[in-house]
């Protein structure tokens, strides 16, 4: 692709989170993922295009150097910076501008620097060229799948019901969301079929920002925040149907909008727990069974207790898992060292390269963080450490899974087997968080906690 010569004709909006917008080439498996800024700052650009520049830099460092290394380089794609014409950039922000969703335009795109991160649409894989139907991508946001270790945690219920579902008392709370999810992250990385089924149906019901369903590189199925409406069940039903015709659904021609489903989630459950680095079969051993179970889960308990399986190592999940549960100590445990640390950095202004603080995110920042001893011996190398691995699991706690589903090409007269699907999974938004995120952090775990122990418990 030439950089140089680009024409806006050539993309189109595709989507976006909280800090960037993605843009999707109309031909190839391609996308540009731009920042954003509040739109208070929107004739002042907040950084120049050098420090755009690096920023992105810096995404993709992390990406590339830390977190593939933790997750496995097969699930991630960290993909390139790239300096486009300032002319284009503005006449792609005036055409998109009025397909972004109203409640994201708190935000602008940034149309200045001019700099850009572009990577492989993984909504629509290039194997599909040759198959009947377009494939079909889920994109989930999983979030945190484990609880904390009660030495940390000033109070019991963080070690009973998870930070997802008290989160969703909270944002019901503030008008955030209309509804409360019946989501459970920890049922999701549960390994268990029927729990990962269970938890799945529930992000259908209620996505939020936690799962969009794409078809042949379009969105098709999302949450609309604030909005009253539930997203269109019966229309993604519509678009899911043709996909699961085959195999013993069939009573009469016709199959039942619930078998539909249940074949999806099944197909989708298959592909999350297929272990794509290697020796599959075996199981992650959870560390302590009883953090693996949330009491907010509506999920009967009597029937995990028989075959409770963990995650094969290596399936996408499990590796997710693990990076995640580089925060040992929760935000609770982990301020004291971040203050130590701010405390040092006041003092010593310099350190602050010399512990890689804002990177460079290089394979000396990788040792750094799995070199850290256990033991805290007061020195400002084991605060920074530790805040390092903190913030590598935050952004393995804001990730997104990307599954695509892609259909075998039918063979005649065999429509008693089941649609098979290859399956390829990646993993997405690996952003490095920044250090200013940890106060944040410990203010928003308390209010969430003491909105949870005021009104949550109590709701059904
Ligand atoms: P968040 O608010 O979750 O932190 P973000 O602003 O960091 O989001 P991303 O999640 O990276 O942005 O991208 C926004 C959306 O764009 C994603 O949810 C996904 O639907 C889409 N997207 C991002 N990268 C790709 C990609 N490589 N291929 C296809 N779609 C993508
Ligand atoms: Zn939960
Ligand atoms: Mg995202
Ligand atoms: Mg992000």
């Amino acid at each position: 692709m030439e950089f140089d010569r680009m024409d806006e004709n050539d993309w189109k909006y595709h989507g976006e989170g909280n800090k960037s917008l993605v843009v999707s080439h109309v031909q190839h498996c391609r996308v540009l993922r731009l920042l954003k800024y509040p739109a208070e700052d929107s004739e002042n650009p907040p950084q120049t295009a050098e420090q755009a520049f690096r920023q992105i830099q810096n995404i993709v460092d992390f990406s590339s150097n830390v977190m593939s290394s933790l997750l496995g380089g097969k699930f991630v794609h960290s993909g390139e910076v790239v300096r486009l014409p300032l002319e284009f950039v503005r006449q792609l922000s005036i055409k998109i501008q009025h397909q972004r969703p109203a409640w994201r335009c708190d935000k602008v795109m940034d149309i200045y620097s001019g700099c850009a991160l572009c990577l492989p649409n993984l909504t629509s894989p290039t194997l599909h060229q040759q198959t009947p139907s377009p494939p079909l991508c889920i994109e989930i946001k999983p979030k945190c799948g484990f609880l904390p270790s009660p030495k940390h945690v000033s109070k019991d219920i963080k070690t009973r019901v998870c930070r997802y579902c008290m989160h969703q008392h909270y944002k019901v709370a503030n008008g955030k969301w209309k509804r409360r999810s019946l989501y459970c992250p920890l049922d999701l990385f549960s390994g268990n079929r029927q729990r990962m089924h269970f938890a799945i149906r529930h992000l259908i019901e209620e996505p939020q920002n936690n799962l969009k369903v794409f078809k042949g590189g379009q969105c098709i199925y999302s949450s609309k925040e604030g909005s009253d409406e539930s997203p269109d069940l019966n229309a993604l039903l519509h678009h899911l149907r043709p996909y699961f015709l085959r195999g013993n659904n069939r009573i009469n021609g016709h199959i039942t909008t619930k078998a539909v489903l249940n074949d999806f989630i099944q197909v989708l459950v298959n592909a999350l727990l297929s272990a794509s680095g290697g020796d599959g079969g075996q199981v992650t051993d959870r560390a302590g069974g009883g953090r693996s179970f949330c009491e907010a889960s509506l999920f009967n308990t009597e029937r995990v207790r028989h075959g409770s399986q963990g995650l094969p190592t290596n399936s996408v999940l499990s590796r997710i898992l693990q990076t995640q549960m580089l925060d040992t100590l929760d935000i609770e445990g982990l301020y004291p060292l971040y203050r130590r640390l701010e405390q040092h950095l006041q003092d010593f202004p310099k350190d602050r390269t010399r512990l890689q603080i804002d990177g460079p995110y290089d394979q000396n920042f990788l040792e750094k963080v799995q070199k850290s001893s256990m033991e805290d011996d007061g020195s400002v190398e084991y605060a920074a450490a530790k805040v390092h691995q903190y913030r590598i699991a935050m952004t393995a706690k804001d990730c997104s899974i990307m599954a695509a589903l892609v259909p075998g090409v039918e063979e005649e007269n065999d429509d008693e087997e089941p649609q098979a699907f290859s399956s390829s999974v990646s993993i997405l938004d690996l952003d490095p968080k920044p250090l200013d995120s940890i106060p944040r952090q410990l203010r928003l775990d308390q209010k969430i906690v003491s909105c949870y122990l005021r009104t949550g418990g109590a709701l059904p």
